[in-house]
């Protein structure tokens, strides 16, 4: 798995969120939020809670009974003339391509997104070995020619504005500078299409693989996934274990919940079915086909019956900002102390949860995964001793009647020089992280169990 540098992710986050550029973009998303909303509401409401409910259904008696469900796949994948590797971790995974690449003295592999092979950084092992990898999704193109990673898993360069991409053209395609998406999009389709041709494998994900059938379907809206697939003499799909589905009949379902829940689409541009390497009567596919399913700590997940339900992911990406099921996986698969900021980087609004095709309860596990966090060694905390302090001291104050009774009384005094205009709109370090962005109310002078033993007094019936 690429190294996870979650040590540096307070400042780079901190630094994005001031970027001008990011924000911009962030905020020409809200068209997916719209065309999100427009397309459940065609549903109607009652009908895509039914989808979601069946949903989640479906994929927790796939992840309960997982060790049978990829088996059978396997086996049906065999069936049809595929061939199977089960990877433990992403190096027997690049391992496995790699014996495939060089075995058919591949030159270059064409890849269409998936989130699996940025997993196990399958690129610089191929690229290492004088392989070269081409990414063809538009936006994971961009991406490969600017050296990046993907910013989101649905426009992966959702970043980068169109000036910045003719910059990268002119620079590494050697084109004449051009500023129109549309132009744009032909110089890059142009330059892909001449690697289509020459590729000798097609490297995808799979978003589903049914178990009965052993077919593994591509949801794409720029047909790039169809070109890797049948244009190349060898396919190879790469699959996270969890995304196996037990009939073709449940596609029914997440046909309908992913792309509405992604990107506001009814259904994708290109839905594809692969099952197996081309057969005697068909005109196109390739002669060999190859799935690997990768663990890669899965298994542990797995394991963990309070994190099991991360697996649910179908990876709609239908939370704008990507992160908060990746704040959960992460931190399972490369290890808590590698990623223990992340469960930290959500206000725990629940708005994720809210809008999650398979309901799936993301703020409990980013609770389950800080609370791990806080219990484990010292080094792997997230805050620092003088936070560690304060909470400790909050949690005497606020459940020690008399210190609370005081606290409240001398707060009360103490904020009288920082009022303005009745509320708390500036307060000295370290609490100003509050205060920079938004304001505080004032602390009350009479207190809420003064006040109602007053009303209580008052009223005594209504105290019985
Ligand atoms: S957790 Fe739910 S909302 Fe988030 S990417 Fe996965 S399926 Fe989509």
């Amino acid at each position: 798995m690429p190294e996870v540098k979650t040590a540096e992710f307070p400042r780079l986050s901190r630094q994005s969120l001031a970027d001008p550029q990011v924000q911009s973009s962030l905020r020409r998303l809200s068209h997916f939020i719209e065309a999100r909303e427009a397309a459940v509401a065609e549903v109607g409401e009652q009908e895509w809670q039914r989808l979601r409910d069946q949903g989640r259904r479906i994929k927790e008696h796939a992840i309960a009974h997982l060790d049978y469900y990829l088996e059978l796949a396997a086996d049906n994948v065999v069936k049809a003339g595929g061939n199977v590797c089960f990877a433990r971790d992403a190096r027997e995974a690049c391992d496995y391509v790699l014996k495939v690449a060089q075995a058919r003295r591949a030159r270059t592999v064409i890849k269409s997104k998936s989130m699996v092979s940025e997993e196990t950084g399958i690129n610089t092992v191929l690229e290492s070995h004088g392989i070269r990898p081409v990414e063809t999704d538009l936006g994971e193109y961009i991406i490969q020619l600017a050296g990046e990673t993907p910013f989101h898993i649905v426009a992966p360069a959702l970043h980068k504005s169109k000036e910045e991409v003719a910059d990268l053209f002119v620079q590494k395609l050697n084109v004449q500078r051009k500023e129109s998406i549309t132009e744009l999009t032909a110089i890059a389709r142009a330059a892909l299409r001449e690697i289509f041709v020459q590729a000798d494998i097609g490297m995808t994900g799979a978003n589903f693989v049914v178990a009965e059938t052993g077919t593994v379907v591509i949801v794409t809206n720029e047909g790039n996934g169809r070109m890797s697939t049948s244009l190349p003499r060898v396919h190879i799909a790469l699959m996270g274990m969890e995304r196996v589905v037990p009939r073709l009949e449940d596609m029914a379902v997440f046909l309908r919940l992913l792309p509405r829940s992604a990107t506001g689409q009814r259904l994708t541009s290109y839905t594809t079915f692969v099952t197996g390497p081309r057969r005697d009567d068909e005109e196109d596919g390739p002669d060999e086909f190859h799935l690997v399913i990768l663990d890669n700590g899965r298994s542990r997940m797995l394991a963990d019956e309070a994190l099991r339900e991360a697996l649910y992911c179908i990876r709609c990406g239908a939370w704008v900002y990507g992160g908060p099921i990746g704040a959960v996986v992460t931190p399972i698969l490369a290890g808590l102390p590698q990623a223990r900021h992340l469960p930290f980087a959500s206000t725990l609004c629940g708005a994720c949860r809210e809008v999650c095709p398979v309901k799936i309860n993301i703020p409990h596990l980013l609770l389950t995964l800080r609370s791990r966090v806080t219990q484990g060694p010292p080094a792997d905390r997230h805050a620092s001793w003088l936070e560690r302090i304060a909470a400790r001291a909050w949690q005497y104050v606020v459940t020690t009647p008399w210190a609370f009774g005081l606290a409240g009384r001398a707060a009360a005094i103490l904020q009288l020089p920082l009022l303005r205009r009745g509320r708390l709109r500036w307060l000295p370090q370290p609490l100003n992280a509050w205060t920079r962005t938004r304001d505080f109310p004032r602390v009350a002078f009479r207190p809420f169990r003064a006040r109602w033993s007053r009303i209580a007094d008052q009223h005594p019936r209504e105290k019985t």
